[in-house]
């Protein structure tokens, strides 16, 4: 994957985009990308900066990428109270975008705040065995939030919903001491001899703003809040800023997160348009709904459907639905009947079995499965009670929220407005 065409070999110290971007540590990796901490020394922040592998493809898809950043981002802010208030959105906010030529080839880059852990690490550090369910509810309710912006605001479809892509809002411990203990640059920008803003400044101001600066460079972010003081010394006031206002620059609250459990959506990288869609080769397996097993239609009923896998997964620490291929069984018939054990024979009719451009593969003409004659039909409520000793009320409400996501038929399947009213989601300490 190092190649032409590739990932760049991105070293720690490299500067990208004019000495904007100090590249300080890799925070993740995916089949597009890698991602790395960079600190900003235009904004004097620390930023995540996603750099795509450099064929044309996947700059094509990093551009469609941008895009649809910019819309949901603009989308959430007409309609937000504070529109600065990127925290609160339930997406990833996209800050900024570049590209550079490296050895192979051009890389466009995405620069994001930086986020924590994705849900895949929540779920293991639980060791599969279910996170708590109130903590279920809160990610549950992010993402609602998420998708409801993103189908009915922005008519856009995730395609590829999975805890992976869902990501923690708290930089994991580890990171949050990288960025402490990193020697911050000096603030680039306009060289400071040729800044207006310095104009009226006194002679023995001036000299004194460039010595506090020079001593700055490179000191720890814990121990100077250099933007600050700058901005501050710029000011022309009169210095009365004592060691214990200094101090609070130096509180945690990187990039301003606020300290709740919360979640936003990412990776953009494969969505698309209600009306321009760009594949058939829609989701990852375990979270793929119905219609894109049969080559049917598909729009934003698929990203509900993957997030009851979702639910379930997060809630009980396994998958929903883990389809094999075994003895003459494709995986995608697996699927199915994998599907009709939990929703009954009657909530997938053979109308809805006959649709598509691949149903004959896996029925006959009268919706019976090909290959597999014994289904061993379960439900969802006494499985909770029994395998995974939930609380009577939380395994009925949790299973009734579960149910409208598994609506076989897209059109009946539960909005994410919808479902945001659900009791399941109403009820607890959050
Ligand atoms: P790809 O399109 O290549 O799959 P992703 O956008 O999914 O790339 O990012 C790859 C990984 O990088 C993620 O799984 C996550 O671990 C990490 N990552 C991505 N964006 C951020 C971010 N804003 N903050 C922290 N880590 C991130
Ligand atoms: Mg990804």
């Amino acid at each position: 994957d190092y190649c032409r065409g590739g990932y760049h070999p991105m070293r720690i110290g490299e500067i990208l985009n004019n000495n904007r971007y100090h590249v300080v540590h890799k925070l993740g990796w995916g089949y597009f990308s890698t991602v790395w901490l960079c600190w900003d020394a235009i904004e004097s922040r620390f930023v995540a900066v996603k750099v795509q592998k450099s064929a044309i493809d996947f700059q094509d898809s990093a551009l469609d990428e941008i895009d649809i950043f910019k819309q949901l981002c603009d989308k959430y802010k007409s309609g937000a109270a504070n529109p600065n208030d990127v925290d609160s959105c339930p997406i990833v906010a996209l800050l900024d975008s570049f590209s550079f030529r490296g050895i192979n080839g051009k890389h466009i880059c995405l620069v994001f705040e930086v986020m924590g852990e994705n849900l895949l690490s929540l779920i293991r550090e639980y060791d599969y065995k279910g996170i708590p369910l109130d903590r279920v509810r809160v990610i549950m309710r992010h993402v609602l939030q998420g998708l409801d912006l993103m189908h009915r605001q922005c008519s856009i479809i995730h395609t590829d919903l999975k805890p992976e892509n869902v990501i923690q809002k708290q930089p994991s411990s580890k990171i949050v001491q990288i960025m402490k203990s990193y020697k911050r640059p000096p603030k680039s920008g306009v060289p400071l001899t040729e800044r207006k803003d310095l104009e009226n400044l006194t002679k023995s101001q001036l000299k004194k703003l460039k010595r506090k600066l020079k001593a700055s460079e490179g000191a720890p972010a814990s121990t100077e809040p250099q933007e600050e003081t700058t901005q501050q010394e710029l000011s022309n006031e009169p210095q009365v800023a004592k060691e214990s206002e200094n101090q609070e620059y130096d509180l945690p609250a990187f990039n301003d997160k606020k300290d709740d459990e919360g979640v936003k959506i990412m990776d953009f990288g494969n969505s698309c348009w209600i009306d321009k869609q760009f594949t058939d080769d829609v989701q990852t397996r375990q979270y793929r709904a119905p219609e894109v097993i049969l080559g049917a239609k598909y729009s934003t009923p698929i990203d509900i459907w993957s997030l009851a896998c979702v639910a379930f997964e997060l809630a009980t620490g396994d998958f929903l639905f883990d389809p094999r291929e075994s003895r003459g069984v494709p995986r995608d018939e697996d699927h199915l009947a994998l599907i009709i054990e939990l929703v009954g024979e009657d909530n997938f009719p053979v109308k809805s079995r006959c649709t598509g451009n691949a149903w004959h593969h896996f029925f006959d003409k009268n919706g019976r499965l090909r290959h597999i004659d014994r289904l061993k039909i379960f439900k969802m409520e006494p499985l909770l009670l029994e395998k995974y000793k939930f609380e009577p009320d939380d395994a009925k409400q949790f299973a009734d929220f579960l149910s409208g996501m598994l609506i076989v038929n897209p059109h009946q399947r539960h909005t994410a407005s919808k479902l945001l009213q659900h009791e399941f989601l109403n009820k607890a300490s959050v």
